[in-house]
C-alpha cells in the first residue's frame, strides 16, 4: 500500500515539477529502473513463457503510472520495448534472437494470435487521447482552466502554450472530435455547422463553404427555443433540406446539458481500454489460439505451439534463411536437413507419434499445413475426450521438440517409444484432471481408454418432487395429442 502511494506521489511530483513538453531526461530515472530490474532476473531460470508473464505484470504495470500523464519521448518507448523483447526471447536486454515472432504481433490479445502484451507506443497514444476525452468532458478546475487557455469556439488555439499536459494530448484532439458525437441538450455547447451532431457536421451534408459561416448562427442553440427545434425563415430558404435533416434528432422536453459520446462504444463513453483498443493494431481471430490458451496446457507447451503457429521455430532453415551459414542436418533421423516441417511432420520419430495418436483416434491423419493440426480436434468429441486429444497433440509438438534439443545440444538420443510414454503419462494426467465431463459415446469411451484417463460421467440430473392438486370445483382436462 505504502509501496502504491509512493509510486503515486513520484507520479505526480514529476507532473507538477514539469512546465512544458517533458524532456527525455526527465523520463531515464523510470527507463533505468526497468532496464535495472530486467537485467537483475535471473532468466536462465525461467522459460519463455514466464519471462512473457514477467514482462506484462511488472514492467507494463510500473510504466502505466507515469504513460498515463505524459506522451513519453518516442525513442525512449522503444528502448525500453527492445529490452523487453530481447529479455523474452534471450533473457538477456542486450542480446537478440534471430528467430522471433514481430514485436507488433506479440502485442496483440491472444484471440488474435498475440501474447497479450501491450504496445507501450500504442498505450502512451491511448493514455493521451483519454487525457484529451477527460479535458474536454472534466468538470474540474485543472480541465476548467485548461480549456480556457487553449480553445477559443471548440477549436485548438494556434500558439504555443506551456503546459505538460496540453503538449501530450493536443495531437489527440481531432481524434477525439472525429470519433464522438453531441447528443444535444441545450445545443449551448455544440458548433451548429462544424461539430457532428445529426450524423457528420452540416457544414459538409449541405457543402456550406467556410466563408460563409461567419455570417450564418453558430450555435445549436441557435435554432431551439423552448426545447422545440426552430429554424429561422432565412436559414429554411438558403437550406431547404435543413429541417429534414435537423428534425430527425429527437430534443430532451428538460432542456440538459450537451453530452460528448464516444463512438465507437455503446455507452458512449471512453475508457482507457476503449482507447488502447481504438489505437491497438487488429489481426484477424485466430481460431487455434482457443485451443492452445486454456489451464489444461501449461503455459510453456502453449508458448511453443504457440510459436510453431506463427512458423517462427527456430529450426535449421529459418536460420539460413536469415543469413545464417551452416550445415544442416535433422538431430533426430540423421537423414534429411532440418525444417520446421520435417522435423515436426515428415521425421520419422514425429511420424511415429502421429501414427500413435491416429492408431488410438482410430483415423488417418493428414497434415498440408500447420492449421491441419487442429482440424481433428474440432470434431464432435464429447468435452473430456476434447481435452485428451488436445493435450494430447500439444504434447506431442512439446516431445519432438525436447528429444530435437536433446539431442542437439546434450548428445542425448530419445527412443519414439520414450516419447510416447512420456505423452501418455501427460495426457492421462490432464484428461482425468479435467472437470470437463463425458457423454456416453463408445468411441469416446475407447479413446479415453487408451489414453489411460477414467470417464468422467456428467452428473444425474436432480428429480425434485412435485405434488398437484385439483382445483375446487368443477373442472376439466384439456388434452392435446400432438400429431407424429
Ligand atoms: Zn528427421
Amino acid at each position: 500500500m505504502v509501496n502504491k502511494f509512493a509510486k503515486y506521489l513520484e507520479a505526480f511530483l514529476l507532473l507538477f515539477s514539469i512546465s512544458g513538453r517533458p524532456k527525455a531526461s526527465y523520463f531515464y530515472p523510470i527507463a533505468d529502473k526497468i532496464k535495472t530490474k530486467l537485467s537483475a532476473w535471473k532468466a536462465s531460470l525461467l522459460s519463455i513463457a514466464g519471462r512473457v508473464q514477467l514482462v506484462r505484470s511488472v514492467i507494463q504495470s510500473m510504466m502505466v503510472y507515469s504513460i498515463s500523464v505524459y506522451a513519453w519521448p518516442i525513442q525512449l518507448l522503444k528502448n525500453i520495448e527492445t529490452w523487453s523483447r530481447n529479455f523474452i526471447w534471450s533473457g538477456d536486454i542486450n542480446q537478440k534472437k534471430l528467430v522471433t515472432v514481430a514485436w507488433k504481433k506479440v502485442c496483440t490479445p491472444l484471440g488474435e494470435g498475440g501474447l497479450g502484451l501491450r504496445s507501450l507506443l500504442r498505450l502512451n497514444e491511448a493514455a493521451n487521447l483519454k487525457l484529451c476525452w477527460d479535458l474536454l468532458l472534466s468538470k474540474e478546475d485543472w480541465a476548467i482552466i485548461l480549456k480556457k487557455r487553449v480553445l477559443r469556439n471548440g477549436n485548438v488555439i494556434n500558439h504555443h502554450v506551456f503546459s505538460s499536459i496540453w503538449s501530450s494530448v493536443k495531437t489527440e484532439f481531432s481524434t477525439v472530435m472525429n470519433n464522438s458525437s453531441w447528443k444535444v441538450g441545450t445545443g449551448q455547447n455544440i458548433n451548429l455547422w462544424l461539430d457532428s451532431w445529426c450524423g457528420g457536421t452540416l457544414a459538409q451534408t449541405l457543402n456550406v463553404n467556410q466563408n460563409v459561416l461567419v455570417w450564418l448562427p453558430s450555435k445549436v442553440s441557435d435554432i431551439i427555443h423552448d426545447q422545440k427545434w426552430n429554424i429561422p425563415f432565412h436559414l429554411e430558404l438558403l437550406f431547404p433540406t435543413l429541417k429534414n435533416i435537423v428534425q430527425k434528432v429527437t430534443l430532451p422536453v428538460e432542456p440538459l446539458e450537451d453530452q460528448l459520446c464516444w463512438n465507437n462504444d455503446s455507452s458512449g463513453v471512453l475508457t482507457m481500454k476503449d482507447a488502447y483498443d481504438f489505437k491497438r493494431l487488429h489481426f484477424p481471430v485466430k481460431a487455434w489460439a482457443k485451443t492452445i490458451w486454456c489451464k489444461e496446457v501449461p503455459p510453456s507447451k502453449s508458448l511453443l505451439v504457440w510459436r510453431l503457429m506463427q512458423d517462427k521455430i527456430p529450426t535449421d532453415d529459418k536460420l539460413v534463411e536469415r543469413g545464417y551459414s551452416l550445415p544442416s542436418i535433422c538431430s533426430l533421423c540423421h537423414i534429411c536437413s532440418e525444417s520446421t516441417f520435417h522435423l515436426f511432420f515428415e521425421c520419422n520419430f514425429a511420424v511415429n507419434l502421429w501414427r500413435w495418436l491416429a492408431y488410438i483416434l482410430g483415423k488417418a491423419l493428414h497434415f498440408q499445413s500447420l492449421e491441419d493440426i487442429w482440424k481433428f480436434c474440432d470434431s464432435s468429441w464429447t468435452p473430456q475426450c476434447k481435452v485428451a486429444i488436445k493435450s494430447a497433440v500439444i504434447n506431442i509438438m512439446s516431445a519432438i521438440w525436447f528429444a530435437r534439443n536433446n539431442a542437439r545440444f546434450n548428445n542425448k538420443p530419445t527412443h519414439w517409444k520414450a516419447a510416447v510414454n512420456w505423452i501418455q503419462s501427460n495426457v492421462s494426467l490432464v484428461g482425468n484432471k479435467t472437470s470437463c465431463c463425458s457423454y456416453s459415446s463408445i468411441t469416446d469411451f475407447i479413446i479415453l481408454k487408451k489414453f489411460n484417463v477414467s470417464i468422467h460421467p456428467p452428473k444425474a440430473p436432480v428429480i425434485k418432487e412435485v405434488i398437484w392438486h385439483p382445483p375446487f370445483g368443477q373442472w376439466k382436462i384439456l388434452a392435446q395429442i400432438q400429431p407424429s
